[in-house]
């Protein structure tokens, strides 16, 4: 039996379809009367309808959000938000909308309402990542946690199927690494099972028919359970190589976390049996690194770095920054054995 410590911190969460109509009502909720609508470029009409239930209490539009949370960026979007006196930040989009509205949150304080579009689950932690010159900083801090969520399964329905399939691998993740994690507890271990479990399960139905309104759901509750495992527990090896795979090499987030997590648990296979059958179970597959392995390549995601654009030279200067500085893992980091692990995954292999 573990020693474990429980202590809950979650955004009040408003779920439903068509559920973005509620965005007035969670407003006034939060006391807030002028806030920032925050988008990519490729969102801004989502965005602008969200502005438009808002009517005068959304005074600014911000639609200039970026992949890891480029600090000009952020700087450029606290500006707007201080020019407008706006009270609150509304995130509406994936990962890297929820992270800009966390950078404001960050050096203003401003409440954010977080509406994800993806499965990235950022929406329920309390990390936050800048990136300054080329370098991703990540850290946590209890102000970014959105203080609302408003999870809108009609808002993905337009989700390309290849984007779902990793954003949903990356939700996995999140949850395979809870389950192993040093500081996990049995409330974690529940969400993470049922998060991969509904994971595994939506993808088929959402390849049959991407706009099933009712798989969307599924895949927005098991978003929610996969971010809120990786909010309360400290992540290993996969989120470590991930972040140092797209922070130094430039290789797309939710793609390079699809590619490394059946390599990462082959790694981990020998030191958490437990969470590997627990994860096997909720995939329903024999073992979990196959079978993590097997859903991607089913679904046609890419399954090795090769194809996500990294080059084979760089391999030992990952392998170096993946082990630089020591983190909690089950299984202890041995520099040749994560270079071999790179190998794999770069080569595409699947593990057993
Ligand atoms: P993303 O937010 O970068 O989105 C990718 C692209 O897809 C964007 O152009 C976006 O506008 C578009 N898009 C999003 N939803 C869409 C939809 N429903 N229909 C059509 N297009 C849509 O990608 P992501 O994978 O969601 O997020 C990745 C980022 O989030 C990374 O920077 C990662 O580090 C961060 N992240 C942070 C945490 C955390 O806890 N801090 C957790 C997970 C991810």
């Amino acid at each position: 039996m573990r020693d474990f410590v429980f202590e809950t911190q979650m955004p009040r969460v408003v779920f439903g379809t068509g559920a973005l109509q509620h965005l007035p009502r969670e407003l006034d909720a939060l006391g807030a009367t002028r806030a920032l609508v925050l988008s990519t470029p490729g969102q801004i009409a989502l965005a602008q309808r969200a502005a438009e239930l808002l009517g005068p209490k959304a005074p600014g539009l911000f639609a200039q959000a970026a992949m890891h949370v480029p600090v000009e960026v952020a700087r450029a979007a606290c500006d707007e938000a201080r020019r407008l006196g706006a009270d609150c930040a509304i995130a509406i989009g994936g990962g890297s909308t929820t992270g800009l509205g966390k950078a404001i949150a960050l050096e203003s304080g401003l409440p954010v309402i977080a509406v994800p579009t993806t499965y990235a689950g950022s929406e329920m932690t309390t990390v936050y990542g800048l990136t300054e010159a080329g370098a991703k900083k990540t850290g946590r801090d209890p102000r970014v946690l959105p203080r609302t969520v408003i999870y809108d399964p009609e808002l993905s329905l337009g989700l390309p199927f290849g984007m779902t399939v990793v954003s949903m691998l990356n939700a996995i993740a999140h949850a395979a690494e809870g389950l192993y994690a040093s500081d996990a507890n049995p409330v974690i271990d529940l969400m993470a099972e049922e998060g991969i479990r509904l994971g595994a399960i939506v993808l088929p139905a959402l390849q049959r028919d991407p706009r099933d309104v009712e798989a969307r759901g599924e895949a927005l509750v098991a978003a929610w359970l996969c971010g809120t495992v990786m909010g309360s527990i400290t992540v290993g090896l996969h989120h470590k190589l991930c972040h140092t795979l797209g922070g130094s090499f430039g290789l797309p987030h939710a793609e390079t976390h699809t590619v490394v997590l059946p390599q990462a648990l082959a790694y981990n296979a020998p030191a958490a049996p437990q969470a590997l059958r627990r994860i096997a179970a909720a995939l329903g597959t024999p073992t979990a690194p196959g079978g993590v392995f097997d859903l991607a390549a089913r679904h046609g995601a890419a399954t090795s770095l090769a194809a996500i654009g990294m080059r084979e030279v760089d391999l030992d200067r990952a392998a170096d920054l993946a082990v630089q500085t020591p983190y909690p893992n089950p299984r202890p980091l041995e520099r040749g054995a994560v270079r071999e692990l790179l190998q794999r995954a770069w080569e595409g292999t699947r593990p057993d």
